[in-house]
């Protein structure tokens, strides 16, 4: 049976792929991603962030931030190109988060790591009781 799926761009049905996007959309995104490859391989656009291609080539910032994020614009070789954090919206270039929300997290989880083991040891302890 062939599995269909709305097209996660312009919600048409088509069977599905790997893709989330039907086969006009990546068509479409190809072209697209043409577009701002040529520009941003241009020795004078190098150096451009997310919102000066965007603007430039009019192709939407999601897009061009997604594709920063699968890596198939290379920060290392544009280094302005990022993508926002997922918590906060800065621009980062590695990883979901940046730094900031990255640390605060952390500390977040092992807090609640550490409160978990209080728990569990007391539920530990507990069992034992029972036996
Ligand atoms: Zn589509
Ligand atoms: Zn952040």
């Amino acid at each position: 049976m062939t599995e269909l799926a709305n097209c996660a761009n312009c919600g048409r049905l088509f069977v599905k792929t790997v893709s989330p996007f039907c086969p006009e959309c990546l068509k479409e995104q190809d072209r697209q991603f043409e577009l701002v490859y040529h520009y941003i391989t241009r020795q004078e656009n190098r150096t451009a962030t997310v919102p000066q291609v965007h603007e430039a080539t009019g192709v939407k910032t999601d897009l061009i931030y997604q594709w920063v994020r699968e890596g198939r614009l290379v920060p290392a070789l544009f280094p302005n190109l990022g993508y926002p954090c997922r918590s906060c919206g800065t621009i980062i270039k590695e990883g979901v988060l940046c730094d900031n929300c990255r640390r605060r997290l952390e500390k977040e989880i092992n807090q609640e790591n550490a409160e978990q083991e209080k728990k569990d040891g007391r539920k530990r302890g507990k069992t034992y009781h029972i036996k």
